[in-house]
């Protein structure tokens, strides 16, 4: 049966990307090497560095004067190279607060300065996007989240900055057209939206870099990574090879601009049914939603065992919500087709006739 996967993360990938990761593991490019045991500084490697590099630049119309960038650690690990790369020694930051990623980020910049949460969504446990507030100038930079995976939110503006602009991108990256030039760092761990688990991109705006006066540890410097081509160390050429197939698919999707019609049309499908089935309730506020995860909830608890038997015969996976918010979530990343969003309503509608 086809398994109609609605992961937040690791997620859905487009099937001929695991079709030729899996030759690439027994015979790389008919070099009669597996792609695992090939060194990273190989020249058919470094293709696919590069390649991958140039995609994106090409996907997001990346200005010259920022670089494109892949290391490890996730997002997680850049909730860290951020203020060591941004914020000068006893210098300050100012952070958005819509989620329980935001938090983890300003968790990791206050270790290194003073961190000002300028706005916060907790107050309604992260389900609106909060938009009563000013980026102070006073500050090294502002950080904000993009979609707040957790919670089913998504920034559909950001505000004006006379400082530079980080924005953790990781769910929503490449899911829709960016303007990068209005940003100086976009980071995203590439398993939400790009590849497998195992590396993290980020954009940089080169411009911004060397102002801290920090001695900054190797491997957290942007600088070196850039002067590297990404390759200051062993990178996953396996999880990079992922990237690169999922990125060259979505170019033959015709890019983000293509595949954002059909993420509005998947979006579109699963929240009018969300609104019009007197079973449900979305958990964010309407206009502040995501177009990859959509949060919902259950009006009658009661119900939860019937409705979850439904979808799992159905073939859909990874639909619960995440422990902070409870409920579902339904999260459609660029290779999660229409037809498995379909699936999901057509199982919503058999509930409500069956207990509506
Ligand atoms: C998943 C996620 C992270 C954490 O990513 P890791 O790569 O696991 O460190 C950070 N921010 C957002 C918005 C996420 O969705």
């Amino acid at each position: 049966m086809k398994i109609h996967n609605f992961s937040a993360g690791p997620c859905i990938l487009p099937d001929e990307v695991f079709q030729k990761m899996s030759e690439a593991v027994l015979n790389f490019n008919n070099s009669g090497s597996s792609i695992m045991e090939i060194s990273h500084r190989r020249a058919d490697a470094q293709e696919v560095m590069d390649t991958s590099i140039q995609l994106v630049k090409e996907l997001l119309q990346v200005p010259d004067t920022h670089e494109v960038i892949f290391t490890q650690g996730g997002a997680s690990l850049q909730f860290v190279m951020v203020p060591f790369n941004m914020m000068k020694v006893n210098g300050s930051a100012a952070y958005l607060e819509t989620g329980a990623w935001a938090k983890g980020a300003i968790k990791e910049a206050k270790k290194l300065g003073n961190v000002e949460i300028i706005a916060s969504s907790a107050d309604q446990n992260f389900n609106y996007i909060p938009k009563d507030y000013t980026v102070p100038s006073n500050v090294d930079y502002f950080h904000c989240t993009s979609n707040n995976t957790i919670f089913g939110t998504q920034m559909k503006s950001f505000p004006e900055s006379s400082v530079p602009v980080v924005c953790d991108m990781s769910s929503d990256i490449l899911s829709k057209p960016l303007d990068v030039s209005k940003f100086d760092v976009i980071y995203a761990g590439a398993q939400k939206n790009m590849g497998p688990a195992g590396s993290v991109m980020a954009i940089v705006n080169k411009e911004v870099l060397g102002k801290t006066g920090r001695d900054i540890p190797s491997y957290l410097d942007y600088q070196i990574h850039i002067n590297k081509g990404s390759a200051f160390n062993t990178w996953p050429v396996l999880a990079i090879y992922g990237v690169m197939l999922n990125l060259q698919w979505l170019k033959n999707q015709g890019g983000v601009a293509g595949i954002s019609k059909i993420n509005q049309e998947k979006a579109e499908l699963l929240y009018s049914e969300i609104d019009r089935n007197g079973l449900f309730t979305g958990t964010a506020v309407v206009e502040d939603r995501s177009e990859m995860n959509a949060t919902f909830v259950l009006n009658n608890e009661d119900l939860k065992s019937e409705f979850d038997k439904m979808w799992k015969e159905a073939g859909i996976s990874s639909l619960n919500g995440h422990r902070d918010v409870g409920g579902y979530r339904a999260s459609m990343y660029n290779a999660l087709p229409l037809e498995s969003v379909q699936v999901l309503v057509d199982v919503m509608k058999a509930f409500e006739q069956k207990f509506g």
